[in-house]
């Protein structure tokens, strides 16, 4: 596939190109001509006729037939024979047996073909880079000595850098100054600006478009999450797929069988005495031109660039053919509950102490460790200590209660149970019961979690001081998307939580979840995962990245929400979805759907086709031309215009998904 490979800025001003054209012109001038002097002749041995027309179209033959006879030279010589070699013998043996209107047909036709190709891979991957090409070249940094304007792939980690309403921000960072709606459709996707305010993470190539801004790199430019999604998608677009190893190996016993069955149609019937030489000669040729595996090589490629590209627009990272591939034919899909099916921004419903704790203290011990835990249970429990300290400040002077001064040493993050630190020396654990030696949790424990929450107990080792009770919310419209997945075939739904039973059950029946596998920790995901696996073939995990990122390794196909702020995610998810918004993933399964009946499609045509036209040039019913404009251009044309379909799927705008 060389012609996959091409870097210029455009497919249709190459030398290929040119050479294509020019044949083509050729070709039609010269067959214009002889048509018009009516000579009508048959075909023979080296009849070849070096008139006017005749030499305009042996220019047109050669003209555009060297862009193959190079390339035929080389396969020859690395005893490989190749689609060049079939075209520069095809035109050959036509010229040879007086047909040069067909020779300048094969040699014009194809190159054309082999354009169109390249041109539908280099318009997806064109319409990747202008994302990059989007976003600003320069940017404005904040000096000592008031401001500079740099290129903005020389921003360093740290520097500020000044956006102006109107502008687009040239770096990944924290809004240190100002307040700005910013559209982040070249990220996410999401067509709805956000609001971003002091302390919010804004990403390269986003728009600013209601006020001024003052963001902090946090990445160097050149290393933003837009050029990750770029290189990722690039890396993607040149990553063979299941069908494409397929057709791959297919072609390569394809080729040389129709070869060997074209030239004993040469040889063999007229050595039997079944009619002319010249006759089954040509009808091998036609056989020879149909071998030629174009069409079939490209139907599946082309359909991965276009859907990865597209997808790529709408704010999903799909990171190669084979997860589009596996997402086209999963029918069940396993989703972590806490920040996937739930948005994750959990609330401190109640706080209780033990024997005499207050509730103050419990608190206070569970924020100081929780500070430094990245799970939305310990950003809830931070959040509302903040909260509480916010309001003694103004109240009573306590606010030393929930400082974040004490000493904490030795945390420990236990996934899928809680949290451990020495807190002034003292062994403290948040989290589930099974943290906490053999003490059993009092009934308000069992009594909070039927009521829906999440309940953590908050003590030492040995003596449990309180709990902390949470309540997490269902993301609204997750039960439209539960229920949009199963229209779309899939049909196991499956919750893998961490979480305790009751809990669990509470919000699957919300979104209407009936599979529900509770209090698992990290290891049981991800057995679960390959249980599935095994049982269902190709099996989808919709989770957060983090927490969740062994079970989404195991899963066939590991879907991370919300990764634009996360580059590790975006790297180790086979998907990633940018935006935190689960109307994404129907997106995606609907596209994986799509593309995978294109690719089945485009298969069977090419296949069929040529399938059939070898048949009819066995039996002497399709002519070269015939074959040449059906079985080449005519299937590549179809391939590449349904791959090109696909850029059509779009996710379902706000509203159109019924939010229960
Ligand atoms: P999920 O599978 O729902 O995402 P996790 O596996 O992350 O849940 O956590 C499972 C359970 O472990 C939580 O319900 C909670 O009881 C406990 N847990 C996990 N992390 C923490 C934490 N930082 N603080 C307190 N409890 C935690
Ligand atoms: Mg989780």
């Amino acid at each position: 596939m060389g012609a996959m490979s091409t870097t210029a800025s455009s497919v249709w001003r190459t030398p290929t190109a040119l050479r294509a054209y020019v044949g083509g012109a050729f070709w039609l001038a010269g067959t214009a001509w002889s048509l018009a002097r009516g000579e009508s002749h048959e075909a023979a041995w080296l009849s070849v006729q070096l008139d006017a027309p005749g030499l305009v179209l042996l220019v047109g033959a050669l003209v555009a037939g060297w862009n193959f006879f190079p390339k035929a030279v080389r396969s020859v010589r690395r005893l490989s024979l190749d689609m060049n070699f079939l075209m520069t013998v095809a035109i050959f043996g036509a010229l040879l047996i007086g047909e040069p209107i067909e020779a300048a047909a094969i040699a014009a036709l194809f190159s054309l073909a082999e354009l169109l190709e390249s041109a539908a891979v280099h318009r997806a991957r064109r319409s990747i880079e202008e994302l990059v090409r989007l976003a600003p070249q320069q940017a404005r940094v904040v000096t000592p000595a008031g401001e500079e304007t740099i290129p903005a792939s020389e921003i360093r980690k740290g520097q500020r850098v000044r956006v102006r309403p109107g502008e687009k921000i040239p770096v990944d960072g924290t809004v240190v100054d100002g307040e700005s709606a910013v559209d982040e459709s070249t990220v996410t996707g999401e067509s709805v600006p956000a609001t971003k305010v002091l302390g919010s993470t804004v990403y390269a190539g986003t728009l600013a478009s209601g006020g001024y801004l003052e963001v902090e790199a946090t990445t160097d430019g050149g290393d933003t999450t837009l050029d990750h999604i770029v290189r990722l998608v690039k890396e993607a677009q040149s990553k063979r797929s299941p069908s494409e190893r397929f057709v791959e190996r297919f072609a390569k016993v394809y080729t040389p069988t129709a070869t060997g069955l074209a030239m004993a149609v040469m040889i063999v019937p007229p050595l039997l005495g079944l009619g002319t030489g010249v006759e089954w000669f040509t009808r091998g040729l036609t056989l020879l031109v149909i071998a030629c595996p174009c069409a079939l090589v490209i139907a599946t490629p082309v359909t991965v660039v276009s859907a990865v590209t597209s997808a790529a627009r709408h704010g999903v990272l799909i990171k190669g053919g084979e997860y589009l591939e596996a997402l086209g034919r999963t029918r069940a899909m396993a989703f972590d509950k806490t920040g996937s099916l739930t948005h994750g921004r959990l609330e401190v419903t109640d706080v209780e102490g033990f024997d005499g704790t207050s509730a103050g203290e419990v608190l206070r011990v569970a924020a100081v460790i929780e500070a430094r835990s990245e799970h939305p249970i310990g950003r809830a429990i931070v959040t509302h200590a903040g909260g509480v300290a916010r309001v003694r400040e103004k109240g009573e002077p306590r606010a030393a209660d929930v400082a974040v001064t004490d000493m904490v040493t030795d945390f420990e993050a236990r996934a899928g149970r809680g949290v451990a630190a020495r807190v002034d020396g003292r062994q403290m654990r948040v989290g589930v019961p099974d943290l906490f030696d053999g003490l059993r949790p009092p009934p308000r424990f069992e009594e909070l979690e039927r009521s829906g929450r999440t309940v953590v107990l908050v003590g030492e080792p040995d003596r449990l001081l309180g709990l902390i009770a949470l309540a997490d919310e269902p993301r609204p419209g997750a039960a439209g998307v539960l229920a949009e997945l199963e229209r779309l075939g899939v049909h196991e739904r499956i919750m893998l939580t961490g979480d305790q039973e009751l809990v669990a059950r509470s919000i699957a029946e919300r979104i209407g979840i009936t599979d529900v596998r509770a209090r698992l920790l990290p290891e049981d995901k991800v057995r679960i995962v390959r249980e599935l696996v095994e049982e269902h073939g190709a099996v989808a995990m919709l989770g957060d990245g983090v927490n969740d990122a062994p079970a989404l390794a195991t899963a066939t196909v590991g879907i991370a929400m919300g990764a634009a702020g996360s580059p590790a995610t975006i790297e180790t998810a086979d998907i990633a979805l940018m935006a935190d918004d689960l109307k994404l993933l129907p997106y995606a399964v609907r596209l994986a759907r799509r593309a995978r009946r294109v690719i089945i499609f485009n298969i069977a045509l090419a296949l069929g086709l040529k399938l059939l036209l070898a048949l009819g040039a066995v039996l002497g019913l399709v002519s070269l031309l015939v074959a040449v404009l059906l079985g080449d251009m005519g299937a590549t044309l179809v391939v590449t215009l349904n791959a090109a379909r696909l850029s059509r799927v779009r996710p379902a705008q706000p509203g159109s998904i019924v939010i229960p």
